[in-house]
């Protein structure tokens, strides 16, 4: 998916060399590389990236959570073997689905992807794919041409110093690789998941998701750049298709008993959901969010942070109506069992912009109960005062 990202994946630039891993077999793992000498090409671009690294390891938008760290280093090691040891995993609070993978091993897992993937298949089939342009080492390749190497010139320079989410978004539309080295780092990648015990067809999944929350928004032309997403080349279809061919096809063997470990994936996020989901609604892409969240309660009617995340969006949105339609869903994340102060919080605000009074005051007192050193607390206590009398 990503290379530099998701948006690399759809940049259809000059159809270059890339053949390592196009042949019939199931892809298996080169062996260890051995860091490269520091007066060769690669071996100064290997030094860049570290430099960017250690800028990066300092920045306040990595999550410094061991727990998630952990959780997130193990999938990349049942998928590389033993290249794991030479890779390192920093999960980058950005709201965008993304993932990005620098020549050093240094790999950014971003929230918004987290945020996205049903299940730890899922997320596998995108570090697969970003081992896999580590492995064929195509940034190298993408060196040895000039226009690329201006691109990733500016690339290194603001991989590091992601002070801004402007800036990651930029970052993730500049450093792109070609079509051809996508297709083989999809090929890596789900081959690689395929041997490490995940359902293979998950990867088109994330494809299919992530295509149909684009098309939402009118406003996302493929092709259009008007998205960090989808920015140039987009043939998410074709890759739709050939994922799954594969899956079904070569890989169908070495899948039977396959897993999408849907059950560990949600206990491994559910510390950070609702924060993600917060980072989601700052960006404001309506459409987008309410196709997200509609695609959750699709996939588990039971999840009562869904139907929040709905709820939060669409009184976000406060367009004609909203009021009415994100009442509607916490009450059914309130159904569900969603408990939890940012629900009533939500649901009292919505409920007090409907004029409904006693409904609003008993939601805001709830949500004061249970958050009750809120930073708001002072607001909701005048709203409340306000209400009764
Ligand atoms: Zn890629």
């Amino acid at each position: 998916m990503a290379c530099g990202c998701l948006a690399g994946l759809f940049t259809g630039l000059s159809h270059a060399q890339g053949t390592h891993a196009r042949d019939a077999g199931v892809f298996a793992l080169p062996q260890r590389m051995l860091r490269p000498a520091a007066e060769t090409e690669e071996g100064g671009l290997w030094s860049l990236m570290d430099r960017e690294e250690a800028k990066l390891r300092r920045s306040r938008l990595v999550v410094r959570d061991e727990a998630l760290g952990a959780y997130v280093r193990d999938i990349a090691c049942r998928l590389g073997g033993e290249h794991c040891s030479d890779t390192r995993i920093y999960v980058v609070r950005s709201p965008y689905p993304n993932a990005l993978m620098a020549p050093n091993g240094m790999m950014q897992v971003w929230s918004g992807l987290l945020l996205r993937a049903s299940n730890e298949a899922q997320l596998a089939a995108v570090i697969g794919h970003e081992l896999g342009h580590y492995l064929a080492r195509h940034t190298l390749e993408n060196q040895r041409d000039l226009k690329a190497k201006a691109a990733a010139a500016t690339f290194a320079a603001l991989f590091g110093a992601i002070g801004q989410l402007a800036q990651l978004g930029l970052l993730a539309s500049m450093f792109s690789f070609n079509r051809d080295q996508e297709r083989d780092a999809d090929r890596m990648g789900i081959d690689l998941m395929a041997k490490a015990g995940y359902a293979p067809a998950e990867s088109a999944a994330v494809w299919r998701n992530l295509l149909e929350e684009f098309k939402t928004n009118p406003d996302n032309k493929e092709g259009s750049g008007g998205s960090v997403l989808f920015a140039t080349h987009p043939a998410p279809a074709e890759r739709q298709e050939t994922l799954m061919a594969r899956a079904q096809g070569p890989l169908a063997d070495i899948s039977k008993d396959a897993q999408t470990h849907t059950q560990r994936y949600r206990t491994a996020m559910k510390q950070w959901r609702r924060e993600f989901a917060k980072d989601d609604l700052e960006l404001r892409r309506f459409a987008e969010s309410e196709s997200l969240y509609r695609r959750m309660i699709r996939e588990d009617s039971e999840d009562a942070d869904a139907y929040h995340f709905l709820a939060e969006t669409l009184r976000t949105r406060a367009r004609d109506g909203d009021a009415e339609l994100a009442l509607a869903q916490y009450e059914a994340s309130a159904a569900k069992g969603g408990d939890f102060a940012e629900r009533s919080r939500g649901h009292g605000l919505a409920l007090r912009g409907l004029k409904r009074n006693a409904d609003a005051v008993a939601q805001l007192r709830r949500y004061r109960e249970l958050a009750p050193d809120a930073a708001d607390a002072a607001l909701i206590d005048a709203y409340i005062l306000e209400m009764k009398s």
